[in-house]
């Protein structure tokens, strides 16, 4: 038995990711009870009829509803604002759900070109091949997106700020442009989280985010989450019942535990991320830094009225080609040399050998991931060390 969750209307953000989402059981634990649990008992053969038939509401197998699972779908969609959320074995699992929920044969889908690499690979290789058009735009190109829009066009999907070159997307602008031709917005939240940016609030549909990212924030599990309209969600709850990519418990235990230092630790980042840009920028090996925190980048103003703060990850050119970049990166002692972002550990990485790897040259040209631009999800560590980790490489170039 589960007491309901505390009453918290009106409460601000930091509250609810403290609490939103909590339950407890008659034990009267304190932490999140963790419910490793792949099915239910039911007390008669009436009940297990009427839970199959959904007359009775309450779980039957964890692949349809786990309760911690669910106290992390709560907590997620009351701090996106968002009417409900359903959760996912990893953000990818959320991006194909919300595709296979709502995409049919003929349908064709606007998608930035400056998404995540395996998003990229979803639409275009696995999508079109079951008869779904995609068309990829210049993300702050607005002209770009109106000509790109068909009669058959579902869906609109954007992440902002672009990885890794910070590109920074009018989502409200965006969500008019969707709205005018009868599509859905989707936004990729996870580089802002909702500690920073809230989609919904400037007219996103759909919020999408990987919580193996910033929400996990230790790099520990892999998960995702859909969040927005009940009817929205509901449409992609009903396909992972049917296919599967249910978020494990455990992992939503830890991502319950992530949400509660969500803000403290997305400010933490952005601060030193922004000292960090700084930095670089005044670097007589630098060429550019890729940062909207920056008064140079063009998306600043932008960022500055939709987020609030600039995020962690930022990324820069080094003056010559792959052998400096190569340099920097394998002169890095305390950077950890991985792909991963949203870690409190400081991660760098080559774009253009690794995460844009499998673009072809003109692709990566086409997109900015140039040899000598190196990524840096910027984390906790003391910022002076940050800096003299880079320095080491920098200063031999
Ligand atoms: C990592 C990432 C994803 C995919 O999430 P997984 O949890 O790795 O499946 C999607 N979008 C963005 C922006 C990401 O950084």
């Amino acid at each position: 038995m589960t007491t309901p969750e505390q009453p918290l209307a009106g409460a601000g953000l930091d509250t609810v990711a403290v609490r939103a989402g909590t339950r407890k059981t008659e034990e009267g634990e304190h932490s999140e009870a963790l419910f490793l649990t792949s099915s239910y008992v039911f007390g008669s053969a009436q009940e297990a009829a009427d839970r199959f038939s959904g007359e009775q509401p309450g779980n039957v197998y964890s692949r349809y509803t786990n309760p911690t699972v669910r106290a992390f779908e709560e907590r997620i969609a009351a701090l996106e604002g968002a009417e409900a959320a359903v959760a996912t074995a990893s953000g990818m699992a959320a991006i194909l759900s919300t595709c296979m929920a709502l995409l049919e044969v003929g349908d064709h889908v606007l998608c930035s070109r400056s998404v995540f690499g395996t998003t990229t690979v979803l639409f275009t290789k696995y999508l079109q091949k079951f008869g779904v058009g995609v068309t990829f735009v210049e993300p702050t190109d607005y002209s770009g997106w109106e000509e790109a829009f068909q009669p058959n066009s579902k869906l609109v999907f954007v992440e902002t700020p672009s990885n890794p070159l910070c590109e920074v997307v009018d989502i409200q602008r965006l969500a008019t442009l969707s709205h005018a031709r009868d599509c859905l917005l989707i936004v990729d939240n996870c580089f802002c989280t909702p500690a920073l940016q809230r989609p919904l609030e400037l007219g996103a549909d759909l919020i999408i985010h990987s919580a193996t990212k910033y929400i996990d924030g230790q790099g520990r599990c892999l998960g995702g989450v859909v969040a927005g309209p009940k009817a929205l969600t509901d449409e992609v709850l009903a396909f992972i019942r049917s296919a599967g990519p249910s978020l494990s418990p455990f992992n939503a235990w830890v991502f319950l535990k992530g949400l509660e230092t969500l803000r403290l630790r997305m400010e933490a980042h952005s601060r030193n991320a922004l000292a960090l840009a700084q930095w670089l920028g005044n670097q007589p090996a630098v060429e550019t830094v890729f940062y909207a925190g920056l008064e140079t980048h063009p998306g600043h103003e932008l960022a500055a009225r939709q987020q609030s703060a600039f995020g962690g990850v930022l990324s820069f050119r080094v003056k010559g080609g792959k052998a400096e970049a190569w340099k920097v990166i394998d002169s890095a002692r305390i950077l950890s040399l991985t792909a991963n972002l949203g870690d409190a550990k400081s991660t760098i990485v080559h774009p253009a050998t690794t995460t844009h790897g499998r673009l072809t040259p003109e692709q990566r040209l086409e997109a900015g991931i140039t040899d000598n631009l190196i990524r840096v999800a910027v984390g906790l560590e003391d910022i002076k060390d940050i800096q003299q980790d880079l320095q080491r490489g920098l200063s031999q170039l």
